[in-house]
Formats: structure tokens, C-alpha cells, sequence
């Protein structure tokens, strides 16, 4: 060990657990990338004001989780604690909402930071793969979102986990229900933390996980019963074309959500297998964030699924992802001359796209054999002095151990053919 370590609430990605990441971005993203999502990286800090403003001052990730820092020359910035505002920043600064071809679907990958008490899935450094369709308003567009995470954790082999859906309604009736709301909170006997999130954001207080504060929720005001008919056939609309691509969900009318900046559709995929830290990704509609960071009207939908969690998910489901092994071919010289020959096999082989590794370090030939047993390769190719003056490689299999002399010119070809069968 050296004299430093991984930072609180972060660790490292390191082989082979860290192959099962990779795996789990590239699923996310390969359904994305089938149906009309382009690639977009933004950078990992950005001018506070665009997160104050964009997920909101009241919410938890703003106010509390969030490093903001001021640099040397007096910018206020912020480690970008989520994914959907700088997505809308840029996409709104390249005018792509203008190109005339709306929605505007982005897909991106990367590292989040929020300042949280770290527990098992819950970490200050993590990583999403996310999703954004921009400037549409159409029920099949935020069906289309939750049929492609679905599919996603379906390819992975993840089976217990749920899709819990809601509606959040509009401009129009949300106002409406957040006054009931209100009027119905301040009864209640709550502390002083929760009064102030009734007076900021009401909805919030719906998500507390306290059990008292749950026990006294009875009987509050239901959003749904408020939602005016646009939201009503909009949200009917989203279930029915969900139900008919075979993806089941459930309704939960408590589901609100961290962020404020959500309308209309929101939903969460929790996993059973993870405890407390349960939701694996979430999203929903957000009609109005483009106008809250000084953009048009844009309405939008998107969602963002944890990798690390995700990764978790599959732990607890025992789920073994078939990771192709790294390496087909390890090759071991013995001697000088052999290292020398080998080597350039090893360049040949990699130029024909074969995975291969190489014994390097001079060891033995015992330690070189070990080492080809632990890559995982199917084949090891070894050559001595006597091989070389025959003008010959051995290929052994590495499963039955049996070993057969190649033509040293003829071994790329041998190998791509043993390989292929
Ligand atoms: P939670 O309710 O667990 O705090 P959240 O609502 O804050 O989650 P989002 O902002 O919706 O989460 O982020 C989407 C996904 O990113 C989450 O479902 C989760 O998988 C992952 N995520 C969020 N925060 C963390 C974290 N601190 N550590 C690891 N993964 C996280
Ligand atoms: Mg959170």
C-alpha cells in the first residue's frame, strides 16, 4: 500500500471486476445507440448558476450534495452533480434544438459527483449512462425511453427489478395540487426542516422515508386526483403503449422524485436485491428546464441509470456476464533468440486483430506458463532454440494440453483457424 487512498465515497475500477462496468455501459448504450441517439460528452464542471438553477436551489443534490468551488480567477463552477442539465446546456449552445430535426436524442456516459454519506451504493464519485430526447412532446417518446432501459437491464440478465411510473402533471395542475398539498402538511406535526420543504417544495415531503412522517401522509392529497385532462390522456397514453411493448410497471402516485425540474411522466427502476440504495436509474419528462436556464420552449424527456448500482444488481442476482476472455493467445519464449521471434508473432497476431499477450520479464518457463493459464488464453505458443533451428512454433492447447509443431510462417494462419472453430 502506499501512503495515500481512494478518497472517501470513492473507489477504484480495477480488473476483472472492472470488465463487468464496461459490459454494463456498453449494454445501456447499445439499445440507444439502435434507435436514433447520437453520442454526447459535456465537460465534468460547470458554472454553478446552470445546476442552482437547473435542478433547483431547494433540492438536496443543489443545496447539499453539490462541490462547488470557486477557481483562481473568481468563476464559480460545480463538479456536475447529474447529467440532464449539461446535456440541455450544450445541446441548446450548438443550436442543435434549431437543425429542424426535433426531437434532438443524446446519449452520454460518464462520472457524477454529489457530496453524500457514502454506504454500500451510495458513493461521492459514480457513474451514469443517460439518455435525452429534446424537443418533443409525445407520449411515445417517453414510452420509447422506458422500453430502451428495460430492454437494456433485460440484456444483462437482470430480472427483479420494477419499473414504478407516475405523473407530475403541468403548469396548469400542478399549481393547483401543490397549494392542497401545502394546506394539508402545515396540519401536520413535522420538524422544522420538513415545515421549511413544505413552504419550497411541498412534493418532496411525499418521499420522506420516515416512518412517522409516512404514518401521518395517510389521507393526503393525491396528485392524480388533481391532474387536468391534457395530463390525464398524456399519462393514459405512455401506460397503454408501454403495456403493449410487454413491459410491465406499476403505478406509484408517491413517486416525485429528487430532482425539480420534472413534468408530467417520472419513473424509477428499483432493484429487489440492493436494500436500501434500491433505484438503479431513474428519469422523466421536463418541460420546463429548458426555459429555466434561459432557453425556448423545449419540452423533454430523458433518463440517467447508475452503472455502479447496476453493476450491484447483477452481484445480487449472481448473475455472470459471458465477458469474452481478453486474451486468445499467450505466447513463451525460452531464450533470447525465441523472445526476439515470438515477439514479432505476437505484433503479427495483434495486427490481425487476435488477442495476444506475450511472457515478458525473462522469467522461466514455469512462471510463463502460469501466467498463460491465468490470461485465460486458448492457445500458448512456445519456442526454444531447438524449435527456431527446426524453423517450427509449438502451439499448445491450453484445455487438453496437447501440443503440435507449426511452421513458424504458417502459425498466424494456424492460429486464425484453430481460433475460428
Ligand atoms: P437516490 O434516491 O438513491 O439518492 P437519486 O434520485 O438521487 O437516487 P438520480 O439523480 O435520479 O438518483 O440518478 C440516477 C441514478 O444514478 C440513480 O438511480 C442511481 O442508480 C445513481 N446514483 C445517484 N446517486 C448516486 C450515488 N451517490 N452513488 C451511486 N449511484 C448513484
Ligand atoms: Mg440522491
Amino acid at each position: 500500500m502506499s501512503t495515500f487512498q481512494a478518497p472517501k465515497g470513492t473507489y477504484d475500477l480495477i480488473p476483472p471486476r472492472s470488465a463487468k462496468f464496461l459490459a454494463v455501459r456498453e449494454a445501456i448504450s447499445a439499445p440507444l445507440k439502435n434507435s436514433g441517439y447520437g453520442y454526447i460528452e459535456t465537460p465534468g464542471f460547470e458554472n454553478v448558476e446552470l445546476f442552482a438553477r437547473g435542478v433547483g436551489e431547494s433540492t438536496d443534490i443543489v443545496s447539499k450534495e453539490m462541490y462547488a468551488f470557486e477557481t483562481k480567477g473568481g468563476t464559480k463552477l460545480a463538479l456536475r452533480p447529474e447529467g440532464t442539465a449539461s446535456v440541455l446546456r450544450a445541446a441548446l449552445e450548438a443550436n442543435l434544438h434549431k437543425a429542424g430535426n426535433l426531437p434532438v436524442k443524446l446519449w452520454y456516459s460518464g462520472s457524477y459527483y454529489r457530496y453524500e454519506r457514502p454506504q454500500a451504493g451510495r458513493y461521492r464519485h459514480f457513474s451514469q449512462v443517460g439518455a435525452e430526447a429534446i424537443g418533443a412532446e409525445d407520449p411515445a417518446l417517453d414510452a420509447e425511453l422506458i422500453i430502451l432501459a428495460d430492454q437494456a437491464y433485460r440484456t444483462l440478465g437482470l430480472r427483479e427489478f420494477r419499473i414504478l411510473l407516475n405523473s407530475l402533471g403541468d403548469k396548469e395542475c400542478r399549481p393547483v395540487y401543490r397549494d392542497a398539498l401545502q394546506e394539508f402538511l402545515r396540519e401536520l406535526d413535522l420538524d422544522e426542516d420538513t415545515r421549511r420543504r413544505i413552504e419550497i417544495n411541498p412534493l418532496r415531503v411525499l418521499d420522506d422515508k420516515r416512518a412517522d412522517v409516512q404514518k401521518q401522509l395517510v389521507g393526503a392529497p393525491m396528485l392524480r386526483d388533481y391532474l387536468c385532462d391534457a395530463c390525464k390522456a398524456y399519462h393514459e397514453e405512455v401506460r397503454e403503449l408501454l403495456t403493449a411493448a410487454g413491459v410491465a410497471f406499476e403505478d406509484d402516485e408517491k413517486l416525485v422524485r429528487g430532482l425539480d425540474y420534472y413534468t408530467r411522466t417520472t419513473f424509477e427502476f428499483v432493484h429487489d436485491g440492493l436494500g436500501s440504495q434500491s433505484a438503479v436509474g431513474g428519469g422523466g419528462r421536463y418541460d420546463g428546464l429548458s426555459e429555466m436556464i434561459g432557453g425556448p420552449e423545449l419540452p423533454s424527456v430523458g433518463w440517467a441509470l447508475g452503472v455502479d448500482r447496476t453493476v450491484l444488481a447483477l452481484e445480487a442476482e449472481g448473475i455472470e456476464l459471458e465477458l469474452p476472455a481478453s486474451t486468445s493467445v499467450f505466447a513463451v519464449p525460452l531464450g533470447e533468440e525465441a523472445r526476439r521471434v515470438l515477439f514479432g508473432v505476437v505484433t503479427e497476431l495483434r495486427r490481425e486483430g487476435i488477442a495476444t499477450d506475450f511472457a515478458f520479464g525473462g522469467r522461466g518457463l514455469k512462471g510463463a506458463m502460469k501466467s498463460a493459464n491465468r490470461s485465460g488464453a486458448r492457445y500458448a505458443i512456445v519456442a526454444g532454440e531447438r524449435d527456431l533451428a527446426e524453423g517450427v512454433v509449438q502451439i499448445k492447447n491450453m484445455e487438453s494440453g496437447e501440443q503440435s509443431a507449426v511452421a513458424l510462417g504458417l502459425v498466424v494462419e494456424e492460429l486464425r483457424r484453430r481460433l475460428a472453430s
